[in-house]
C-alpha cells in the first residue's frame, strides 16, 4: 500500500502555481496532509483521486500511474470529498447499495451483508430507511466515509473531514477513521485542523503555498517548537503589545489582568514560563517562523 508523489505540479488556466514540485511518500497507517487554507491540499487530492491531472510529475497508487491506470486505480481507492453533501432522494441503505453495485460485481446477498456491517460500524443502521439527503450534517459525514469505505478500498482519501462538524460528531469521526486504520491501509487525511491529525496520524505534512515544507512524525514537528513556548502574565493594559509582538495561542482573564500562551522565536522585553510544546504550538512556530527553520 502506498502513494508515491513525484515532482507533481499544476497550474490552473487563470491562476498560478497551486502545486509546485511536491514530492510525497506515503505507506500503510494514517498520514496527516496539513496546510491552511489555499495552500493547494485539495488541488492534490483531486490529483490522488484521479479526477484532475497534474501539468507536470506523477502521481503512483500501489505501483500504479494515476492517470494512464485511471479505472483500476479507481478500485483500490476510497475517496471522501469535502463537500459530501449533496446524496440522492433515496434511503440511506439504497444509496450505499448503489455505490457497491457501480464498485464491484457483487450479487444482491453478498451486498447486503457488507451494507449491514458497514451501516453498523459507522452507526447508521437504525436509520438505514431514512433518506439520506435528510440525514444531519454528522450522519451524512459517516454516510460519505461508509460510500468511501464499502467496497474496500487499500487507500483511502478524505479531504477535510471535520469541517462544519460540532466537537462530538468531529470526536466520532476521529473514532471512527483510527478503528478503519486499524486495517492493512492507507489513509491520507487532508486537513487545516491541527486537531484532526494530533489525534490520529503517525507520520504528516505541511503543505504551504504548493510546497512540501515539512514531513515527519508529529513528534518530530512538536520538538521543533521546543523552547519556544512561553505562558505569561500580562497586565490589563499589555495584551495589545503582547498580540502585536508574539503568536498569541490562548488568553485567559485572571483577576489583574490575562495569562496568555505565545508563541515565538524569542522574546522582546518580556519574560514567561517555558512550556512543553503541543502540535498546535508546533504548527504556529512552524508557519510563523519558517523562514528561520532549516528542515
Ligand atoms: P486548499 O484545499 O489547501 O484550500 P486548493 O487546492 O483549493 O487549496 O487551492 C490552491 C490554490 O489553487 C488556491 O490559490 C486556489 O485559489 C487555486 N485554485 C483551486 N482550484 C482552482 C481552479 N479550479 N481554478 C483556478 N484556481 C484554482
Amino acid at each position: 500500500m502506498s502513494i508515491k508523489i513525484a515532482g507533481v505540479s499544476k497550474k490552473y488556466k487563470k491562476g498560478k502555481l497551486a502545486l509546485d514540485n511536491v514530492n510525497l511518500e506515503v505507506g500503510k497507517g494514517m498520514f496527516g496532509l496539513l496546510g491552511p487554507n489555499g495552500a493547494g491540499k485539495s488541488t492534490l487530492i483531486r490529483i490522488l483521486a484521479s479526477l484532475d491531472e497534474p501539468t507536470s510529475g506523477r502521481v503512483e497508487i500501489n505501483g500504479l500511474d494515476v492517470v494512464g491506470k485511471r479505472q483500476e486505480v479507481r478500485k483500490m481507492l476510497g475517496y471522501l470529498p469535502q463537500d459530501f453533501r449533496f446524496v440522492p432522494p433515496v434511503s440511506t441503505w439504497d444509496f450505499l447499495d448503489y455505490c457497491l453495485t457501480l464498485s464491484s460485481g457483487l450479487k444482491k446477498k453478498e451486498r447486503n451483508a457488507l451494507i449491514e456491517e458497514m451501516l453498523r460500524e459507522v452507526a447508521l443502521y437504525e436509520v438505514r430507511k431514512k433518506r439520506a439527503d435528510k440525514l444531519s450534517g454528522g450522519m451524512k459525514r459517516r454516510l460519505g466515509i461508509a460510500q468511501a469505505l464499502i467496497h474496500q478500498p487499500s487507500i483511502i482519501i478524505v479531504d477535510e473531514p471535520t469541517t462544519g462538524l460540532d466537537p462530538d460528531e468531529r470526536i466520532r469521526f476521529r473514532n471512527l477513521i483510527t478503528k478503519v486504520c486499524q486495517k492493512e491501509v492507507t489513509v491520507l487525511l487532508s486537513t487545516h485542523i491541527v486537531g484532526d491529525i494530533s489525534s490520529t496520524c503517525t507520520d504528516l505534512a505541511i503543505l504551504n503555498q504548493g510546497h512540501i515544507e515539512f514531513q515527519g512524525s508529529p513528534k518530530d514537528m512538536t520538538a521543533l517548537a521546543a523552547g519556544h513556548v512561553w505562558r505569561m502574565d500580562v497586565g490589563m493594559e499589555g495584551l495589545e503589545e503582547i498580540k502585536h509582538k508574539y503568536q498569541v495561542i490562548s488568553t485567559m482573564p485572571m483577576e489583574n489582568g490575562w495569562q496568555v500562551e505565545v508563541v515565538a522565536e524569542e522574546l522582546d522585553g518580556h519574560t514567561g514560563e517555558f512550556i512543553p510544546p503541543n502540535l498546535e504550538h508546533a504548527y504556529v512556530y512552524f508557519m510563523e517562523c519558517r523562514e528561520r527553520i532549516a528542515v
